[in-house]
């Protein structure tokens, strides 16, 4: 009888019994990359799966994208694709040599719906950022994929339509936002009623600031986030805590539970990434450092657990969790994110469109800080409301947004 080493080595990739196809969307950015560790870390440690990148996408970041796909052995064999989604960078494009010889390059937004909801995808991660991301999350979705959610914004503008093409193709959504993440696990397989979500809140770089102190915050004040590396819009929303507004409704969505239900408390280490009370008044958390590789890879192995290089909460230290209530003044976002998680409907795309706005015009010096929520209410209350909008009307009132939102800040600014 041979015995088994406690740790085994891992498997030959080329001897695992199956594959999975991964299709990044937005892999140049913060969780783009980070999805591309995990996947290379996954090829070390699961011996059920070879981790493919079948597909990779970037803007017009030409070079970034090459070089993270040049990596092919780290990442399943060479990617099937590479797809620039902004057309403009055709003429940019040279032959891919090396490991990249046999990897088709394609460009324009469509392609990303091609990518999306190729068959021979299993999976794709959405970490696009914005609006810009819904149709090709949309698109895998259709195509009854297995979707890791990184783009809140999807969710925030067509949320009810998401949902509902979900359940009529068989379409897993899985969260990468480590707040839903964080219920996701809480939750698992629980047949019991959920009482409350509580989303824990890191409250940015602007917690304890006077609201004089954010009337004034420069676009680098407000991209300094204490706990988290992220991408720039992602970062302001932190900052002027939209990100939460959007993530109650993201959970509105994604767990089908009514704004009443849905809490949000600070807690500035960013370790409890959320909380669920259940009937008895129990409450369930999850925590671990703040390391998007966790959630990430948890998404892709649901409901495997494995090693993850995500640091482990050290033992031998001491760790302070406070929570605390949120200042609804100071942060007037989270009023509005619940009133858009209330009625639904039409009222998360143009608030989603106005702040995708008003981020930028505050990133350029042409608002102040303060502004972007001022801005994004009043688009919200000047629109023509609709309970149950289709994709067309969604879209089309997403770009009167950005106009509206485009002439109002020039109002305020
Ligand atoms: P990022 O800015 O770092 O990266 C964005 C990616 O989208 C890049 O690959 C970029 O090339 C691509 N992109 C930008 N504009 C595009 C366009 N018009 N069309 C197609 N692709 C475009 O952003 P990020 O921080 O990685 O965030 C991505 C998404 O994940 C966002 O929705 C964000 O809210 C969400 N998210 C991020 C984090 C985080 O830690 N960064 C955590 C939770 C959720
Ligand atoms: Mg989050």
């Amino acid at each position: 009888m041979t015995e088994t080493p406690a740790n085994p080595p891992p498997a030959d990739p080329s001897t695992r019994p199956g594959v999975q196809n991964v299709a990044v969307l937005g892999a140049t950015g913060s969780i783009g990359t980070a999805t591309a560790e995990v996947l290379a870390h996954l090829n070390r440690v699961d011996d059920r799966y070879r981790w493919r990148l079948w597909a990779a996408s970037g803007h017009h970041n030409v070079k970034g994208l090459t070089d993270l796909a040049r990596d092919a052995a780290r990442f399943g064999g060479p990617p099937e694709r590479l797809v620039f989604s902004d057309p403009t960078v055709q003429s940019s494009l040279r032959n891919l040599e090396g490991p990249l010889q046999a990897t088709e390059q394609r460009w324009g937004p469509e392609e990303l719906v091609g990518a999306a909801s190729h068959p021979e995808v299993d999976v794709v991660v959405a970490a696009i950022v914005g609006r810009a991301g819904l149709e090709s999350t949309l698109a895998a979705v259709e195509s009854g994929k297995r979707v890791a959610l990184a783009n809140k914004e999807t969710l925030v503008v067509a949320g009810g339509l998401v949902q509902e093409r979900s359940r009529a193709t068989g379409a897993q959504l899985l969260p990468v936002d480590s707040e839903h993440s964080a219920i996701w696990q809480c939750i698992a397989d629980s047949p019991n009623r959920v009482r409350r979500l509580i989303l824990t809140a890191s409250g940015g770089p602007f917690r304890t600031a006077t609201a004089a102190q954010m009337e004034a915050a420069t676009p680098e004040t407000a991209l300094a986030h204490p706990t988290w590396q992220m991408g720039r819009k992602i970062s302001i929303d932190s900052a002027t805590m939209m990100n939460k507004a959007l993530e109650i409704i993201e959970a509105r969505w994604l767990f089908d539970l009514p704004a009443d239900q849905i809490e949000v408390v600070v807690h500035p280490q960013s370790i409890i990434h959320s909380m669920v009370e259940f009937e008895d008044g129990s409450v369930l958390a999850q925590l671990s450092p703040p390391d998007m590789r966790l959630p990430i890879q948890y998404a892709l192995t649901h409901p495997r657990r494995l090693p993850c290089e995500a640091p482990p909460l050290q033992r031998n230290r001491r760790w302070d969790l406070s929570l605390e209530p949120v200042d609804l003044e100071r942060f007037p976002a989270l009023d509005l994110g619940f009133q858009v998680a209330r009625v639904g409907g039409t009222a998360g795309a143009v608030v989603n469109a106005a702040n995708e706005v008003a981020v930028g015009l505050f990133l350029n010096d042409q608002i102040r800080f303060t502004d972007i929520v001022t801005v994004c209410r009043k688009i919200m209350e000047n629109h023509t409301f609709e309970e149950r909008p289709t994709l067309s009307t969604l879209l089309r009132l997403d770009r009167w947004a950005r106009e509206e939102a485009t002439e109002c800040a020039a109002g305020v600014g």
